[in-house]
């Protein structure tokens, strides 16, 4: 077995394929499927992934690995598989799929160290010569020694000694020391009888190792004992005691102590949605399940009753949450239930940290992990249950390349570890729910919110009423007043105001004229703090300008809300009203979020302001009202899932109030309040919405009717830009059957991002089996001028954002 198949990390069609390399026999039973490797190829020294190794080949000379850069594999069996899978259904490079599943500081430019973790004294004498009386050693100095890569494999399954990852610059692993027990139990005893009185402090210590043979850190040790490293040191001299050094993990959640929960018993609603579940983890059977429930319908709880019966196999279980709900909250609903067995991938963590939980997955020291889209791909090798919760969420589908929904990945990763998936949501997409009625998924129902609670009461206010009435504030008359009655009850308001189409952007009252960004085409934003413009796209920014370049008018000025202008007239309109305002600006440093919820939580404020981020999974029992700013801020974004979008929205931004004992209200400001994603989101009517929107997707021929593929091309130069995507387009209606539909060329809805054009095309489809063929050949012919010309070609087989 000396050679390895392996995928090289050169991302191109040429190169996306398997390459043979040689193992040396230095090598030979070190390298394994899943390693990484350093090859030659051409020129240069690379990085490769192996695939496989085997003592086939059809080539007579081949060149020689270099060396590994891991000694254990980085990726399992089945993610080489299903990286495969990845590379060739949304159509990326297998280095890219491969790359997309580790963790960042896999990728990033790092040192590698060699760690001691057993005692001086226990090391084989290779180690020994080694390490020197060090307890960490540069790996390059294995190299220069003379202990070989297999030598060091077999030290690392001792336990004796481990690899570490340090991203140059950055700080180091900390180790922390503890104390153990160098021999059984009875003999302690016996020296425990043999030591003499006088020898107080050494027999406490005997005493209670005799009591808790464990492991203990040595600073607990001794705080606990009252007792000095002196006291300590006869014992580890004559090895009665032993120190073991264990690195700290980075784990910004360990420092807190989480309140142990128990399982409720179920309601009967709930029974009857988790039997399924149960029985397809008892039989090991993929079942792709939707459970449909409303908000506060106990959803949560029955994913963790499912998860303690695949903990209680000895499996093991992924779940995902949107990177916005993944609050502490969030956080704690799990760690409270399966405490240290769950590890939390979060990108608001460092990479050093994220690395440390993918860590703790790889050795299998956790069983659970809840994190954001890319936790997908955790390295668990005997998984139970995957959920994905919030599934309508459109972060689960990676927007950059390679353009997977996590989705689909998990019912890849069901369908190979033989278990449930379970998607869950009180606004499903139409996609899932639409699969649910062909009995694709099973659908599960959560009609009714616990403790019987109902709903909270919509009340819609018509914003062009109030204009009419000579309101011109952004708060109806009714809004106002609810906001002041809750303060003066001492109970909260949370007021929703959405992100998007809602901008603050600098208009001319005289002439009309927008300030946009020179780069991008869109409206730049005004920040008020700095006094400048700023594109939210690109990195552009200039200072606000006090005259209108364009006609001279000193009218210019901002216009449109932000959460820091609903602030400041919020401010003047309750003046004693106390708000925190959460938003990008106010959440950008770490723990930021969580101090900001925390003092909502803790009642010092009386109004939390926000965007998207506060729609979802935050929950407070305080909260009896909830306004919406401007409902339809969503609905004339130039995207056919708008209508969706609003509803699902406005349900998720309404599911904030009354979540507890205190009845909820909430207020929808629209200026079109009769649109039906409106009207019906008020109602709580799913079906119907569904239904209706289902109408609509049919007649335009849309997604779940049709398959959609969006073809993105661009570059720097307007007129080639427009030639290729013509060219594009005459090639798909020459190669594909004639019932699909191919849209385009047309400039995307943001034609210039960074100095690049953008021209596209969608292609509408009910059966096209050859696409993914013909899309391969448009890639081949267009190679050169990717590699060259930098021409960008980008494939969507599954576009959410159509920008
Ligand atoms: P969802 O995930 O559907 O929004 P949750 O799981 O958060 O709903 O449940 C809402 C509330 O009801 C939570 O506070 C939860 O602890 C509680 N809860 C869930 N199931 C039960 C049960 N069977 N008995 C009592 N309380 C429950
Ligand atoms: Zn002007
Ligand atoms: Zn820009």
């Amino acid at each position: 077995m000396n050679i390895a198949r392996v995928i090289v990390d050169v991302p191109t069609s040429q190169t996306n394929r398997p390459f043979d390399y040689k193992i040396p026999d230095s090598l030979i039973g070190v390298v394994a499927p899943g390693m990484r490797v350093i090859i030659p190829f051409g020129p240069r020294k690379i990085m490769g992934f192996v695939l496989e190794v085997t003592d086939q080949t059809s080539f007579t000379r081949l060149k020689k690995i270099q060396d590994v850069m891991d000694l254990t594999p980085v990726l399992t069996h089945e993610l080489i598989q299903l990286g495969r899978w990845i590379s060739e259904t949304t159509l990326c490079f297998y280095v890219s799929a491969y790359q997309a599943m580790l963790p960042q500081l896999l990728k990033a430019k790092y040192e590698k160290e060699l760690w001691l973790l057993a005692e001086h004294e226990d090391l084989t004498e290779d180690l020994e010569r080694l390490f020197g009386g060090r307890g960490v050693v540069p790996y390059e100095e294995i190299e220069a020694s003379s202990l070989s890569y297999s030598q060091i494999q077999k030290r690392i399954h001792e336990g004796l000694v481990e690899v570490h990852y340090k991203v140059k610059g950055k700080e180091t692993k900390k180790k922390e020391t503890y104390i153990v027990p160098g021999i059984p139990s009875h003999r302690l005893e016996e020296i425990y009888h043999d030591t003499p009185k006088q020898a107080k402090k050494q027999r406490l210590i005997l005493a209670f190792f005799i009591e808790y043979p464990d492991e203990i850190l040595q600073k607990k040790l001794l705080e606990e004992l009252k007792t000095t490293r002196a006291s300590l040191k006869p014992l580890l001299d004559k090895e009665i005691l032993k120190t073991v050094y264990k690195e700290v993990y980075r784990d910004p959640y360990q420092q807190r102590e989480y309140e142990r929960t128990t399982p409720f018993p179920l309601t009967e609603e709930q029974q009857e949605a988790i039997e399924p579940v149960l029985a397809s983890i008892e039989d090991k059977r993929h079942v792709p399940f939707l459970l449909h429930g409303v908000t506060g319908s106990g959803k949560t709880e029955v994913y963790l009753q499912s998860i303690q019966q695949v903990l209680d196999d000895g499996r093991e279980a992924i779940v995902l949450v949107p990177e916005i709900a993944l609050t502490p909250q969030m956080v704690e609903r799990f760690k409270g239930r399966f405490g240290s067995r769950v590890a939390v991938l979060h990108s608001a963590l460092s990479a050093g940290e994220k690395f440390d939980e993918w860590r703790k997955i790889q050795r299998k020291e956790v069983q659970v992990v809840v994190g954001a889209r890319s936790a997908i791909f955790a390295p668990f090798e005997n998984i139970g249950i995957i959920i994905i919760d919030e599934e309508h969420e459109s972060s689960y589908k990676q927007e950059d390349y390679p353009r997977y929904h996590a989705r689909d990945v998990a019912i890849e990763r069901g369908k190979y570890h033989h278990c449930p998936v379970v998607l869950g949501s009180a606004t499903p997409t139409l996609e899932s729910f639409a699969r649910a009625q062909k009995d694709v998924y099973k659908l599960l129902t959560l009609k009714k919110r616990m403790n019987n609670a109902s709903m909270p009461e919509v009340e819609l206010v018509d914003m062009r009423k109030e204009l009419h009435a000579g309101n011109r504030s952004m708060f109806s008359i009714q809004l106002r007043e609810k906001i002041e009655d809750r303060i003066q009850k001492g109970e909260q308001v949370v007021l929703f105001l959405n992100r998007r189409g809602y901008s603050t952007f600098v208009m001319c009252r005289d002439c009309g004229e927008v300030k946009e960004c020179p780069h991008c085409d869109i409206a730049l934003t005004y920040h008020r703090k700095a006094e400048r413009l700023k594109c939210h796209y690109c990195s552009h920014e200039e200072p606000m300008p006090t005259i209108c370049p364009s006609c001279e008018s000193d009218t210019i000025r901002y216009f449109g809300t932000g959460t820091q202008k609903v602030e400041e007239s919020l401010n003047q309109l309750i003046p004693d009203a106390r708000i925190i305002r959460m938003d990008v600006d106010t959440t950008r440093r770490k723990g930021a979020h969580e101090r900001l919820l925390t003092k909502f939580a803790d009642k010092e404020a009386d109004i939390l302001l926000g965007t998207q981020m506060i729609a979802k999974g935050l929950d407070f029992g305080n909260v009896t009202l909830v306004g919406v700013l401007a409902a339809d801020s969503l609905l004339h974004l130039p995207d056919f899932r708008s209508s969706e979008k609003t509803f699902q929205l406005l349900t998720q931004v309404s599911g904030r109030a009354g979540r507890h004992t205190l009845p909820g209200e909430v207020i929808v400001q629209s200026y079109t309040p009769e649109h039906y994603s409106i009207e019906m989101a008020s109602q709580y009517d799913f079906e119907s919405f569904y239904k209706k929107e289902m109408k609509m997707r049919k007649t335009f021929r849309y997604p779940p009717y049709y398959f959609l593929t969006l073809l993105t091309v661009s570059h720097p130069n307007h007129l080639y830009t427009m030639d290729v995507t013509q060219k594009i387009v005459q090639f798909l209606r020459d190669h594909l059957s004639d019932q699909a539909i191919i849209l385009g060329p047309t400039p995307s809805p943001l034609t210039r991002i960074k100095d690049r054009y953008r021209y596209q095309c969608m292609i509408k489809y009910r059966n096209e089996p050859t696409l993914h063929k013909v899309m391969n050949r448009l890639f081949q012919i267009y190679e050169d001028a990717i590699q060259q010309k930098d021409l960008q070609l980008t494939i969507d087989f599954q576009p959410y954002q159509l920008m």
